[in-house]
């Protein structure tokens, strides 16, 4: 399912089978999970730098050799720039993604940087396992981001805060958390994993939040977060794309507050996130479409028709 012009719909396409370079596996895909940055390629929310693409990085196939391997968002780093060199290869300048400057998962077969695929634990299925390749392990930077936080707000309740609420609740932490208003299929769900309080954004949570972490791509959330937390407290930004953030008084800063954002992942993230949800263990809700219906996955997922993640199946 190829990406030929943002702002159409994907098309099915027949390609020749990739064929891998030096370094790359080549790879059956049998799930990959649906990402809102898919969504937002495809809307042309953000750039997309190569077209046409095949988007999907959240794949998870099989090698040649038979191998199952999991393949994230990083798909390539130069390994020499001085973020690369300071153990912050998310933010290597010449970084490539899959499923933006590499052709993704959206397909039957793919190639991928062996350097870059990650081990999936044993026990779960392929469909279960896809969505910890971006929501999971993009999901978990953000919670260490938000450093020992007690109570967490999660804002934004789909396949990122799902696992992550799972992890929160885990550790012992109070999860807050806050839907679109009204809601409440929503938060019956976020409920059923564990989460403290639910509500919608235009609600307050009773208590003041010592860190919140932002999935939706709605920038008014950002004050409304910044305005829940406790002294100290930090705002976690964990997409790629948010709608402009409205102005806030200084008031609501002060007291050593901290709004950031949380830039891709390392290969550190995808190792101890996947150890993590082993340990949990994490369970993923998914709903699962045929490869040829990734469209009405992805406006599924635009107008909030399903809890957890989507994952599509060749
Ligand atoms: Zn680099
Ligand atoms: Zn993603």
């Amino acid at each position: 399912m190829v990406l030929e012009r943002p702002g159409e719909a994907l098309q099915a396409r027949t390609m020749a089978d990739p064929e891998p370079a030096p370094g790359q596996l080549r790879l059956r895909v049998s799930a990959c999970a649906v990402c809102r940055t898919d969504l937002h390629l495809r809307d042309a929310e953000i750039e997309a730098t190569k077209l046409p693409v095949v988007l999907g990085h959240q794949i998870v196939g099989t090698t040649d050799d038979g191998r199952r391997v999991g393949v994230p968002w990083l798909g390539w780093t130069d390994g020499e720039c001085r973020y690369c060199r300071q153990g912050r290869e998310n933010l290597c300048i010449s970084a490539r993604f899959t499923g933006r400057d590499i052709d993704g998962g959206y397909a039957e077969t793919t190639v991928a940087d062996e350097r870059f695929c990650l081990e999936l634990p044993g026990e779960l299925s392929d469909v279960q396992a896809a969505p910890l390749l971006c929501g999971g392990l993009i999901g978990y930077r953000a919670l260490r981001l938000a450093g020992d936080a007690a109570r967490l707000g999660l804002y934004g309740f789909g396949s990122a805060a799902h696992q992550i609420c799972q992890v929160a609740v885990h550790q012992g932490r109070e999860v807050y958390a806050v839907t679109r208003p009204g809601d409440e299929r929503t938060q019956r769900f976020a409920s059923g994993l564990g989460a403290t309080w639910t509500g919608g954004s235009d609600e307050s949570p009773p208590e003041q939040l010592d860190g919140a972490l932002i999935f939706a791509s709605v920038g008014e959330l950002v004050p409304a977060a910044l305005h829940a937390l406790a002294p100290g407290g930090t705002v976690v930004c964990a997409g790629i794309h948010m709608s402009d953030i409205p102005s806030f008084p200084y008031e609501d800063l002060w007291h050593e507050r901290t709004i950031r954002s949380v830039a891709n992942l390392t290969r550190e993230d995808g190792h101890e996130f996947l150890a993590l949800a082993r340990e949990v263990p994490v369970h993923t809700t998914v709903t699962t479409y045929a490869l040829a219906d990734a469209e009405r996955a992805l406006a599924d997922l635009r107008d909030g028709r399903f809890s957890g993640a989507a994952v599509l199946i060749p």
